[in-house]
């Protein structure tokens, strides 16, 4: 990571200012070493060049927000757990959810701890993928290393989502939860305008995929990928100029916390682009209605109405909010959203 990054970032728990403590740089980049925050004395270690910006509390592995809202720690029942609430039922369900929402809001009172070492295998998978090894594997590089997509086709949504990204003119740019980091590469290799990006992901082996894209791209000095929780960002308060999120709401628990930490990063007259699909994901298991009861109740993706809704509660305006017929014949939206 760059230096020049830190004027940005800060402290997931506090939002404070971080420095840097022990660190080995290479050719302007630090490699290694800890971002210690000036005010709660967290420490965060920089891996494989990567700031890794989250506590012992939440680095784990990555669980189905169905999952996460019931307090359930087994491998995700594909897809996305949906099968757990159809046989649980969804009365039970909310019963279950209740409960683990009270045992959070109890743990949410008790120190945060530091993360005391990343995994090496972790760490050999970041390497791997920064690499751009993972690349090389069959067609990856065809499918995934392909900028413009479609060659720019003006009516294809991810190219809308490009522009209308590209139109708010942001000099500071976040991505959230950014999965492989397809969305936000494509975005620094079209928008030459900007000074600095943050990528935020909570997967860490996926933050080498990124930092290889955005080197791909021509852009790795003026772009970061950081390993981190959306509903604590590690990113300073009204530092930024647009924030960006592509399908990644269905994968989401705590989707009002977002909106609120989305709100308290973006500078004033900021925008926050979304696109996503209208309706949300019940894997055709389980009736719309019903996945909606739950997801509402428990701070899930329940449709893009409710989330304009809550963006709005939240101080968003809503500028745009556009229909989009995918191939695939489902519905997307692009949703812009102003702080006001
Ligand atoms: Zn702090």
């Amino acid at each position: 990571m760059r230096r020049k990054a830190l004027k940005y970032l800060g402290c997931p728990e506090c939002k404070s200012e971080l420095e840097t403590e022990n660190i080995r740089t290479w050719k302007g980049d630090i490699r290694s070493g800890h971002l210690k925050c000036r005010r709660c004395g967290l420490s965060f270690p920089i891996v494989v060049g990567r700031p890794v910006l989250m506590t012992a509390g939440s680095i784990d592995h990555w669980k189905a927000p169905v999952d996460e809202a019931l307090g359930i720690d087994a491998p995700v029942l594909p897809p996305l757990s949906i099968p757990r609430l159809v046989s649980l039922g969804i009365d039970e369900a909310l019963k279950m959810a209740e409960a683990e929402r009270v045992r959070q809001s109890i743990q949410t009172n008790t120190k945060m701890k530091s993360i005391p070492e990343i995994p090496e295998a972790v760490i050999e998978k970041m390497k791997y993928r920064d690499s751009g090894e993972w690349f090389k594997k069959g067609s990856r590089a065809e499918r995934h290393l392909k900028f413009p997509w479609k060659d720019g086709d003006p009516s294809d949504s991810f190219n809308i989502f490009m522009k209308t990204i590209v139109d708010t003119e942001a000099t500071s740019l976040l991505d959230l939860a950014s999965g492989g980091g397809s969305a936000v590469s494509h975005q620094v290799f079209l928008n030459g305008g900007l000074e600095q990006t943050l990528s935020v992901e909570r997967d860490l082996k996926c933050l080498g995929n990124i930092q290889y894209r955005f080197r791909y791209a021509g852009r790795s000095r003026t772009s970061e990928a950081v390993g981190g929780d959306v509903r604590k960002l590690p990113v300073r308060t009204e530092g930024i100029d647009t924030i960006m999120m592509l399908m990644a709401l269905p994968e989401i628990h705590g989707i009002t916390i977002v909106l609120k930490e989305a709100y308290r990063v973006l500078k004033k007259g900021g925008y926050f682009i979304i696109l996503v699909m209208e309706l949300p994901f019940n894997g055709d298991l389980i009736s719309l209605s019903e996945f909606v009861r739950f997801a509402e109740e428990t701070d899930l993706y329940s449709g893009y109405e409710k989330f304009q809704s809550d963006a709005e509660g939240c101080g968003f305006r809503i500028i745009e909010s556009e229909h989009i017929s995918e191939a695939s014949g489902k519905i997307s939206r692009l949703i812009s959203l102003r702080k006001q």
